[in-house]
């Protein structure tokens, strides 16, 4: 089984999208996705997951469509982990409500906005002691993303290794190539099975 904060990697918890925040369930079986790769468990046992019944993301759908066609083998070493510089590669920032715009993220001084230089204009910066959150910067992932010296091939397609890391990480994990290079490449281990979305390089 895999652990609930493994699950959550594959999760976007800031993202503008609230239905692919955190993993969710349907029947028994468990989903989640950032949009850049997507996993299912065969199982919702040991995790806290709600069921949902509205909006959500069809990863269903997405494994379905791409059937495998190479062989499968293991995750291809990889190259050096870069850390995210927002979080210092632990995936969480702690983040308190900026005092200088009570959060707002800009003023108002006569007819004019002006964005605020103590958080960048988003409301919230970095405090000791503050809330726990997903690192927005890097996914909760604790890596850089979307750096050439960290793209890898997985057979004929080009993903981010930082990706691709967190997929190494699965029990018994395979991956497979899709049909082209641009097409999803697949990976299953014990108790699942997802896919990871190539880099168009
Ligand atoms: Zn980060
Ligand atoms: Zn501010």
């Amino acid at each position: 089984m895999i652990t609930q904060e493994l699950l959550q990697k594959f999760c976007a918890a800031n993202d503008y999208r609230e239905y692919i925040r955190r993993p969710w369930k349907v029947g028994e079986r468990v989903y989640a996705t950032n949009g850049k790769y997507a996993i299912r468990l065969d199982s919702a046992d040991g995790h806290s997951v709600e069921e949902i019944t509205g909006k959500r993301a069809n990863v269903e759908k997405l494994i379905a469509e791409h059937v495998v066609v190479s062989e499968w083998g293991s995750v291809p070493n990889l190259p050096a982990k870069i850390d995210c510089w927002a979080c210092r590669g632990t995936g969480k920032v702690r983040l308190g409500e900026c005092e200088d715009c009570d959060g707002n993220g800009s003023f108002w001084h006569g007819n004019h906005d002006y964005e605020c230089q103590n958080c960048d204009g988003t409301g919230w910066h970095a405090v000791d002691g503050g809330a726990e959150q997903d690192c927005s910067h890097c996914l909760g992932i604790g890596e850089e993303l979307c750096r050439r010296e960290n793209f890898t091939k997985v057979y004929n397609a080009t993903v981010d290794g930082a990706f691709l890391r967190v997929i190494a990480q699965l029990p018994n994990v395979k991956v497979s190539s899709g049909k082209t290079a641009t097409d999803p490449i697949m990976f299953e281990f014990d108790g699942g099975c997802g896919l990871l979305m190539p880099l168009r390089v």
